[in-house]
């Protein structure tokens, strides 16, 4: 068994033109940080579960994610995080919504699934609990940046709603009108250990000027997080409603295990035929229980990198290789 990690940074309309060079090198090095802290983990024999937190942490303390600090903002100019982990050895899991004051929802999803009793905390239970488990609260203006202030802005002015991420940054760096349904930013990670045990994470801010209390994919099991070893780990990124109509991550793995499908066909059937019948732009990252990567997404671009234990690592952004 190869162990592997793959991670993403959101899919949206992310064109060669919206992005300067240097920002390209930024989010190449960024993911390469990224993958190195997961990469590692699995190289010392670490698990898959180990290693997608760390991977998801990284890219919540990363402000050019739309995730931890860099979250988008909500409509009323607030910040609300949802983030969700699961393992694929057990069917355990664990998730936090629209909480507000925790540096790194990963860390508490990941302390919701040990602690087991529960699957999903919302709101102020969400933080009482993390706080209860010594992780680390911040003030609301810990998330903020000028990029995503500026998105958020130009969100209202145009009267557009629901953005996502990279959608909002396309409001940013280029004067036309974007279209709202293409912008996402969501963070997340999945990958196999040499014990053969898959894991999946997932962590966003949500969609830019999102209503107060709105709850994405990201923390909800089937639609943008789920870890299976029959199977295989998902973690999706894109418009959470269409992919919560669809339960896209389980419909994945229900095809490979029903249909007898690979994980190739099982994707592209989600992500290329069956999110488009409902406008469904994004993507999704996929490892199986053999080691098979694969990151379809049917927006311009998703930030994406992948790693084998001992291995090379490699990034990209847009829908070819060439970069
Ligand atoms: N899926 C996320 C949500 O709907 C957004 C994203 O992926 O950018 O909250």
């Amino acid at each position: 068994m190869n162990p592997v990690i793959a991670i993403h940074g959101g899919a949206g309309t992310i064109t060669r033109a919206a992005l300067s060079a240097e920002q390209e090198r930024a989010f190449h090095e960024a993911l390469d940080h990224v993958l190195q802290g997961g990469q590692r983990i699995l190289e010392q024999g670490g698990s898959a579960l180990d290693a997608v937190t760390e991977a998801v942490l990284r890219l919540e303390e990363c402000p050019l994610f739309n995730a931890g600090k860099g979250a988008v903002f909500t409509h009323a100019g607030t910040h609300e995080l949802d983030a969700s982990i699961m393992d694929g050895r057990t069917l355990a899991a664990g998730a936090v919504a629209c909480v507000k004051s925790l540096r790194n929802p990963i860390l508490a999803a990941r302390r919701v699934m040990e602690e087991g009793r529960h699957v999903l905390l919302v709101g102020e239970g969400a933080e009482a609990f993390a706080r209860d488990n010594g992780l680390e609260s911040v003030a609301p203006d810990y998330y903020f940046t000028e990029a995503r202030h500026a998105q958020w802005q130009r969100a209202l002015a145009e009267g557009r709603t629901d953005l996502l991420d990279h959608d909002a940054q396309a409001l940013t760096s280029q004067p036309e009108p974007i279209d709202p349904d293409t912008k996402m930013g969501t963070v997340g990670a999945v990958a196999l250990d040499a014990q053969g045990n898959l894991a999946a994470a997932t962590s966003t801010g949500g969609v830019t000027d999102k209503r107060v209390g709105r709850v994405g994919d990201t923390p909800l099991f089937d639609a943008g997080c789920y870890a299976n070893n029959r199977t295989v780990a998902i973690s999706c990124t894109g418009a959470g409603e269409k992919f919560i109509r669809l339960l896209a991550a389980y419909d994945v793995s229900a095809l490979m295990e029903y249909r007898g499908l690979s994980l190739a066909e099982a994707c592209d059937i989600v992500v290329m035929r069956k999110l488009p019948t409902i406008n469904g732009l994004g993507g999704l990252i996929a490892v199986d229980h053999r080691g098979e990567v694969c990151m379809p997404f049917n927006s311009e671009g998703m930030y994406r990198g992948k790693a084998l234990a001992g291995g090379p690592r490699s990034t990209a952004i847009y829908r070819s290789a060439d970069e």
